[in-house]
């Protein structure tokens, strides 16, 4: 009898470690294949940042029990780790194991996958094809191999959004590259030299906006001539404060304060309703010019600009496979709704396994941040169950994979507009039942601390409905 090709895990992030915990303890084989030189690359690139959720939050249960039979010292888990701390203490260890070790492969990245044989025509009997996986090495050398399923874990993190307000690069955005940095520069550690005496634009309106401006404000402090604006899109900025003390995570709500307090104190230049056009180099510094409420509209000049605009699913190594994807933020075409930010911002989801992740092509199951698309509100606990669902049901076990459970923290801050949005209107704080958005369905007084609870078991595959899906 031949032996079951593996399962192919694309990214060794917290959620593809996650996964391959998962399989090892259900006895599957697996190969995990990570493009970077070692496990958790991406997160080594912002690892000078704090997580907003504590320890017990970012370690998964299949993760856990491995390090346990490896004699793990633990972490404190009610305090917050940084995003070093995470690899060193956690993910390291972690594809140190036994179970794990010699399944991992390092500096192998994924460059396409594609049923055998068949390109994304070819619709019949595709299941009874493996995949093949073509793997890049660094100097270029190919080689293939085949797996009998596929978890995609291979984040965004290295797919930046550009500046340009209509998704692509604004004119001038390439030729200035140098003097743009995306994502969360560590201002106050490697990069300080970058931005200490400079005027620096932030621009976005995240989490990574948020931690980038607060870092630059720290800096400002002793280092005299540097100055720090904020440009942002949204007409109003209270929503990027968050829901503070509503906060399920104090650390989360903790940031939004703390740049209240700078905001407050005209630490901050703030332009809002801002949407970036075309960048221009003048001799004072970048110049951006775009739309402000609906007229033209220029801001600068500053030295350094910040992009800090998220990040975007990257599909290109999978384009001749049978992808099913939600048109708006690219997810699961059935998870779309759940998260697409133009419906609602909870940062809370309804529990989801498999079935809204499954694409139509059987056995590509993409999972962890890349599965929310270009929505922003992915959090590890999220990754972890949807990895444990998928596992399930490639090991056969479909009563523990449509058993989705997950509970998640509340943002504090839920809206429809994303407009104006003090902490008065918390999520699930409303006298009112909102049709629009499953996390403010009931009043304050029936609400539980968490805004997402066990998934009612309803018949399977079906989604919870908004109404039933929130303050449970
Ligand atoms: C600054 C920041 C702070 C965050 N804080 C929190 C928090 O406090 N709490 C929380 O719950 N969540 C937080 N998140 C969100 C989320 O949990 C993280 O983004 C997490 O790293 C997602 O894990 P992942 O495994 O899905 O993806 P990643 O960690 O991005 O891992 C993807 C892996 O895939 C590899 N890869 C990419 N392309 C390929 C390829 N083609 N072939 C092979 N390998 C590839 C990468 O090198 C990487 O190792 C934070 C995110 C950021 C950016």
């Amino acid at each position: 009898m031949s032996t079951p090709l593996p399962i192919a895990i694309i990214g060794a992030g917290p959620i593809g470690l996650a996964a391959a915990s998962h399989l090892a303890l259900r006895g599957l084989d697996f190969e995990v294949l990570e493009a970077g030189p070692s496990v958790a690359h991406n997160i080594r690139d912002w690892g000078h940042v704090k997580l907003f959720s504590v320890w017990s939050q970012c370690v998964d249960d299949a993760a856990r029990a491995l390090l346990a039979r490896a004699g793990w010292d633990g972490v404190p888990e009610d305090q917050l780790p940084t995003g070093h701390d995470l690899v060193r203490d956690y993910l390291d260890p972690l594809a140190a194991t036994s179970e794990i070790s010699g399944h991992v492969e390092t500096n192998a990245r994924v460059v396409r996958v594609v049923r055998q044989g068949r390109d994304r025509l070819s619709s019949a009997q595709r299941d009874s094809s493996p995949f093949e996986i073509t793997i890049e090495a660094p100097l270029g050398l190919r080689r293939t191999i085949l797996a009998r399923a596929v978890i995609d874990t291979s984040g965004t993190w290295q797919n930046p959004n550009p500046l340009g307000a209509d998704g692509w690069a604004a004119p001038g955005e390439q030729e200035l590259a140098s003097r743009i940095r995306y994502g969360i520069p560590d201002i106050n550690g490697d990069d300080r030299a970058e931005y200490a005496g400079r005027s620096t634009a932030v621009i976005g309106g995240g989490h990574s906006a948020v931690n980038a401006l607060l870092d630059l404000a720290v800096l400002a402090e002793g280092e005299p001539g540097t100055a720090v604006t904020w440009i942002a899109r949204a007409s109003s900025i209270a929503r990027v404060f968050g829901g503070g003390e509503n906060d399920k995570l104090p650390a989360r709500g903790a940031l939004g304060r703390r740049l209240k307090t700078l905001t407050d104190a005209d630490r901050l230049d703030i332009v809002t309703s801002f949407s970036a056009g075309a960048l221009r180099a003048t001799p004072e510094g970048i110049v951006v010019s775009g739309r402000r409420s609906g007229e033209s509209a220029s801001a600068g000049p500053f030295d350094r600009l910040i992009v800090a605009t998220g990040q975007r699913p990257d599909f290109s190594f999978a384009r001749e496979l049978q992808l099913d994807l939600h048109p708006v933020v690219e997810s699961t075409r059935q998870l779309g709704p759940l998260i697409d930010p133009n419906l609602h911002s909870c940062g809370t989801v309804p529990p989801h396994g498999w079935r809204e992740l499954a694409h139509a092509e059987p056995g590509y199951f993409v999972a962890g941040v890349k599965s929310y698309g270009r929505a922003p509100t992915f959090l590890l606990l999220t990754g972890y169950e949807q990895v444990r669902s998928i596992v399930a049901n490639l090991a056969g076990d479909q009563a523990a994979a449509d058993d989705v459970r997950l509970v998640l923290p509340e943002t504090g801050v839920c809206s429809t507009t994303l407009e104006e949005v003090a902490p008065a209107a918390a999520c699930c704080a409303r006298a009112q039942p909102h049709a629009d958005d499953p996390c403010c369905e009931r009043p304050l007084a029936e609400t539980s601390a968490v805004c997402c609870t066990v998934r009612p078991r309803g018949p399977a595959g079906a989604l919870p409905n908004a109404a039933s899906s929130c303050c449970g």
